[in-house]
């Protein structure tokens, strides 16, 4: 029986029992493209997955991991050959479908994205689900209409994977960029990826009022809970805020105030089931407007056999930036 290396999640009496093992290829799921996958990413989702801290993984067993870039090997996809180097996000991989930590991943074709020209596989997962979804973020702002004329955006969870995405994106799409951090010893860091300005989470963390002085024109929040509620509520006339994280909370302990007064907007941001098509352009717009120096300094590479003590550090939010993680 053909076998390959896997970070598997198995239920246990309480709880998930987390190991790096061989995985039989006969176990893997229904799909039409099956890749070899060279390149995957930690994300602050699979740190949730592989310590058990949140209930991820809704099948047994899982193989973790939310993205993986890869060569095609086996196809029956119109899209499809063997050979072709793609991009799997979300879709439930790490949660419903066998994920990404693995040297083989069988998907649906209609899930993959080709790899952009001018990107590696590793750039690719430089980038990941975090820096895809600071993509979807930008996009989101863009539609709304706001550009840097507009006035500053703020950057929540800077140093974090997201964060540290969208602020190199947003300053070279000439944005005024507000970083804000809980690591004030990361402002040098936050500062040479273009942020203009470095403020202290704290000033955000607080009760919100319904309406604080206005501050910025744009926004993207991946913490959550008190801190969404304060960006919303120093939000400029017309605004808006793409909120795609909770590593604050979940919860949103806001009024209507902002929306009624002010006229901003919440621009809700997810990644896992967005289609198809806006992938492709988030992607297309990564290989341009991502200066790959800045995706290098940010970038740190472990191994398959490095992510479960590293999933542990993302969720203390000691990770600053992005980890790759080298499969084959
Ligand atoms: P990271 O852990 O890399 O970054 C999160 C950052 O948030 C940390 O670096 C830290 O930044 C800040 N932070 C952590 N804990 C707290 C806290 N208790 N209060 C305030 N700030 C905190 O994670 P990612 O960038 O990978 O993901 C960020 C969030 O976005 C997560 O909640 C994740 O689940 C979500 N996400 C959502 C997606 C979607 O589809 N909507 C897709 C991808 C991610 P600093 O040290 O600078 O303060």
């Amino acid at each position: 029986m053909a076998t390959f290396k896997a970070i598997r999640i198995d239920k246990a009496e309480t709880g998930t029992t987390v190991a790096l093992t061989q995985f039989d290829e006969a176990e893997l799921m229904d799909g039409d493209v099956t890749v070899r996958v060279e390149w995957s990413t930690l994300n602050y989702k699979d740190g949730l997955a592989v310590t058990g801290k949140a209930p991820v993984v809704r099948r047994f067993p899982m193989i973790a991991g939310v993205d993986f870039a890869g060569t095609v090997e086996q196809s029956s996809h119109p899209s499809w050959k063997v050979g072709d180097k793609v991009i799997c996000n979300g879709w439930g991989m790490g949660e419903t479908h066998l994920g990404a930590y693995a040297e083989k991943a069988r998907v649906k074709g209609d899930w993959l994205v080709a790899l952009p020209a001018g990107l590696t596989a590793r750039d690719a997962m430089a980038v990941g689900t975090a820096g895809y979804t600071a993509m979807l973020s930008v996009l989101a702002l863009e539609k709304h209409g706001l550009t840097p004329k507009d006035g500053s955006v703020i950057v929540t969870g800077a140093a974090g994977g997201v964060g540290s995405v969208a602020i190199a994106v947003l300053s070279r799409l000439g944005y005024h960029v507000i970083a804000s951090t809980g690591r004030m010893s990361e402002a040098g860091y936050l500062r040479d990826l273009g942020a203009s300005e470095v403020i202290d989470r704290n000033e955000l963390s607080g009760p919100a009022k319904p309406l604080a002085k206005e501050r910025w024109a744009g926004g993207i929040d991946s913490v959550g809970s008190t801190t969404l509620a304060n960006l919303l509520s120093m939000t400029k006339y017309r605004g808006a805020i793409g909120a795609c994280g909770l590593a604050g909370g979940m919860d949103l302990p806001s009024s209507v105030a902002p929306f009624i007064l002010r006229g901003v907007c919440l621009l809700g941001i997810d990644s896992v089931m967005c289609p198809i098509e806006l992938r492709n352009t988030a992607w297309t717009r990564l290989a341009t407007d991502l200066d790959r120096a800045k995706l290098s300094e940010i970038t740190h590479e472990i191994g398959l056999d490095d992510v479960i003590e590293a999933g542990a550090r993302i969720l203390a939010g000691e990770v600053r930036g992005r980890i790759v993680v080298k499969i084959l």
